[in-house]
């Protein structure tokens, strides 16, 4: 034990090993908390992350994956690493229901989602009850708030205490929490002949910030079934007023707005991101490297040899996430548009992100050359490495959450291209709260759009984007860093687990 006394005269890093320690001392083994993701992509390796933490502070983790996930982890993540360096944590997974070459992207996600909602309680049932040799009972549930319902209800027959996780912003939960006030005043539903530039006024912490065409995807449209859909979601994220406390991927600085709004209804809300950072900062050696835990593809690294020979910030790089797709014709005037703005470009094209090649479907020559001489195509890229290189200057985006946080802690400016979900909100976060970037929402994606937005980020604007993301990356990393924000919520959760944890004998 280390004497308080000397701790006046520590240096920083004295001072962190000293609370290292202090916790090491406070560890018991007798935490074991279960993980549930929703098994896609961004959920999985974000809460993977979360695992990686507890499991730095001695808990058990049992990381419930579907078969599938799970199998493609194993394929191109690294798993024997991620296991070697987290002895105490363990996978336990089970069938999502749907044939194996079902794609589980784009529009089909829906099936996957469904399957879950209706199959998977038993499942949980069983491994959350499982008692597995040399380790203790499972004490605490931390459940991908997404399948509220079915996770609070799970915890509830099982007798275990439940916390939910989102993975999405402050922002877009909280709008999603939102909607029967939006109902009630009458912002909602949008009508066929909308205004889709009519502002939202009544999102509490949030007034004014949102138009129409800023909610999320799911808004649009005017049939009975929008009103169904956007009811039922709200109730699936009202479901999360029963769990003990929710963990989001945001940080204090980013949201504190809409935060100190949420908390008039969530008490216990830990923000603790943004966590590929967070878990940077927390591991005991920089040297470390974080396994892979891709489960979409396997990582290219020809990509980082590429960007190493690349001048100082005049790449943007170009991905859309996971799980978005788009047609053949979309990605060609995007590929015109990079190769016409004479800028160099890194491009994630996923083999599944278009569909199959039409008879006759060619790729110009002049695009093929273009490429050859500014350009670098691959399936899967270390994005989160690609976004801290230093030639990286621009990032053209889906705008999905994940990807918009390693953008911000990166310092990286961006150009927002959303197609569902909660990307409508997360692009007009950036373009108007942030003001790091431009958001292509609504506005035919054409070469034309593209070739002008990316010469507009990279050259015409390009120092008051650099500017203001270089201002917000600062915040996030501080966040992280011992003292910060996001820093003291993780220590803060930890100890409010290990408390609820103890209920469970
Ligand atoms: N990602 C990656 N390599 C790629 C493309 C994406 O590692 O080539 C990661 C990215 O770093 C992010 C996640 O995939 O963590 C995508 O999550 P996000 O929330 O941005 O979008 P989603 O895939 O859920 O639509």
């Amino acid at each position: 034990m280390i004497p308080i006394i000397y701790e006046a005269y520590m240096s920083k890093a004295q001072k962190e090993n000293a609370t290292r320690a202090k916790m090491k001392a406070e560890e018991t083994t007798d935490t074991h908390v279960a993980i549930f993701p929703c098994p896609a992509q961004g959920h999985v390796s974000t809460m993977l992350k979360l695992a990686q933490l507890l499991a730095l502070h001695g808990f058990h983790i049992t990381f419930l994956n579907t078969d599938f996930i799970h199998h493609r982890l194993h394929r191109f993540g690294d798993l024997e690493a991620l296991l070697q360096t987290y002895p105490s944590l363990q996978f336990k997974t089970f069938p999502d229901g749907l044939p194996h070459h079902h794609p589980r992207s784009g529009q089909s996600a829906v099936d996957l989602f469904q399957y879950i909602n209706l199959h998977a309680k038993p499942h949980i049932r069983h491994i959350l009850l499982s008692q597995d040799p040399g380790k203790p009972k499972i004490n605490c549930f931390i459940a991908d708030g997404v399948f509220g319902a079915l996770t609070i209800d799970v915890a509830h027959q099982v007798g275990i205490p439940i916390i939910h996780f989102r993975t999405i912003s402050a922002s877009c939960f909280w709008t999603y929490f939102c909607v029967p006030n939006l109902f009630q005043s009458n912002q909602l539903p949008i009508t066929g002949d909308e205004d889709m530039d009519r502002v939202i006024t009544c999102i509490p912490g949030m007034e004014n910030m949102f138009r129409c065409r800023d909610l999320p995807s799911f808004s649009r449209g005017t049939g009975s079934e929008i009103v169904y859909a956007l009811n039922s979601l709200a109730l699936e994220t009202r479901e999360s007023l029963q769990a003990r406390a929710l963990i989001l991927n945001t940080f204090e600085d980013l949201e504190g707005s809409v935060l100190s709004q949420m908390r008039l209804q969530f008490p216990r809300v830990f923000t603790i991101g943004p966590l590929h950072a967070h878990l940077n900062t927390r591991k005991e050696s920089n040297t470390e490297t974080t396994p892979s835990t891709s489960c979409v593809g396997e990582v290219d690294r020809r990509c980082m040899t590429w960007l190493d020979s690349q001048p100082l910030k005049s790449v943007i790089y170009v991905s859309f996430g996971s799980i978005a797709t788009m047609t053949r014709e979309k990605l060609i005037e995007i590929w015109y548009g990079l190769v016409n703005s004479k800028k160099r470009f890194l491009w994630v094209v996923r083999p599944d992100m278009v569909g199959p090649k039409e008879n006759g479907d060619r790729v110009p020559a002049e695009l093929e050359e273009g490429t050859k001489e500014r350009g670098f195509i691959v399936g899967w890229a270390p994005q989160e490495e690609v976004l801290a290189h230093k030639a990286i200057g621009g990032f053209l985006t889906h705008s999905g959450w994940n990807s918009t946080l390693e953008s911000l802690a990166a310092g990286v400016p961006m150009i927002c291209c959303p197609s569902f979900g909660d990307q409508h909100v997360n692009s007009r976060f950036v373009s108007e709260v942030c003001k790091v970037g431009l958001d292509m929402k609504d506005v035919a994606c054409d070469r034309n759009l593209v070739e002008n937005m990316v010469n507009d980020l990279m050259d015409h604007r390009n120092e008051v984007f650099l500017n203001s993301a270089r201002e917000v990356a600062l915040l996030a990393n501080r966040s992280v860093s011992s003292g910060g924000s996001s820093y003291s919520n993780l220590d803060g959760l930890i100890q409010y687990i290990r408390s609820i944890s103890q209920e469970i004998i």
